[in-house]
């Protein structure tokens, strides 16, 4: 797939940041989408816009705030299991669909920019109620991005069923070990690498760190 492009949902994130430099090794070009929907710190956003910048990939930040429209009371709402299917990567909002509106966004990006490819982090490892993170609903949305634009698209999902551990493993695999965890972005306190320590977000992440460190990858 060396001469071949590819667009990877990209958060800045653990999950979308191992994705891209998978993608970096797979593709012969790469481009990075991330959905600016308010994120509860924009620090996401900005850690995003360098995480690509260092590495040179051309990165598309499309307004999804609509989104906002859709979950007025999100922002209050503290009864919602944060381990999403994108490792961690919090929403401040939830919506259900979310995932197939950002891959079905990613797909048109992905037919103006002439990609073959779309590179998303979601897993079913971790599914905690996310039903468009699912293997098979992946599966049924390429068919039908295919089916709606006549391409022939198709999505990856290199951590589908990995879990934490696994994926650190994967960064380190990718040489990207100390980047990953020293740039990226997971901590719901919008704290960049290791975060607060103390939000769900940050417990899962260094779970899986301690896991992949101790050399439990199983
Ligand atoms: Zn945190």
């Amino acid at each position: 797939m060396k001469n071949e492009k590819a667009v990877v949902v990209f958060s800045g994130g653990q999950d979308s940041t191992t994705c891209l430099f998978w993608a970096i090794k797979e593709f012969g070009e790469v481009e990075a989408v991330t959905f600016d929907y308010n994120q509860r710190h924009r620090t996401e956003i900005h850690c995003a816009e360098e995480i690509a910048s260092e590495l040179g990939i051309k990165h598309h930040v499309l307004d999804m705030s609509l989104l906002n429209q859709l979950a007025p009371n999100a922002l209050t709402r503290n009864d919602i299991d944060v381990e999403d299917g994108e490792g961690g990567e919090l929403p401040s909002t939830f919506v259900p669909g979310r995932n197939l509106l950002f891959l079905s966004f990613a797909g048109v990006l992905a037919s103006q920019v002439r990609a073959k490819h779309i590179v998303t982090g979601v897993c079913e490892t971790d599914f905690s109620g996310y039903p468009d993170c699912r293997d098979v609903f992946i599966k049924s949305l390429n068919v039908t991005l295919n089916l709606s634009m006549d391409q022939n698209f198709v999505i990856h999902t290199p951590l589908m069923w990995l879990n934490k551990a696994q994926t650190w493993k994967m960064a380190d695999d990718l040489d990207a070990f100390e980047f990953v965890r020293s740039r990226t972005l997971t901590c719901y306190n919008g704290i960049i690498a290791d975060g607060c320590g103390v939000c769900p977000a940050c417990k899962l992440r260094k779970k899986g760190l301690d896991k992949f460190l101790e050399g439990d990858v199983s």
